[in-house]
């Protein structure tokens, strides 16, 4: 027997899940493009992780390094 999670929410297995494109926003700014992860039945979600298909884009230009 296969032991699945569970949805802390509904309490349903969560053998699916919706991924979301969501974004990471640090001091007001997105940064980081991020997955979450919720419950089909409920929505509630699961979890959020950077995503790891995102290519790294160095912000450069604009942005001054200003030193302190
Ligand atoms: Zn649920």
């Amino acid at each position: 027997m296969v032991n699945h999670g569970v949805c802390p929410k509904c309490g349903k297995p969560t053998l699916h899940v919706n991924v979301n494109d969501v974004m990471g926003v640090l001091d007001g700014e997105s940064r980081a493009r991020c997955l979450s992860y919720s419950c089909i039945h409920c929505n509630a979600v699961l979890g959020v992780q950077i995503d790891p298909r995102a290519t790294r884009r160095p912000k450069t230009g604009k942005r001054s390094n200003a030193p302190n």
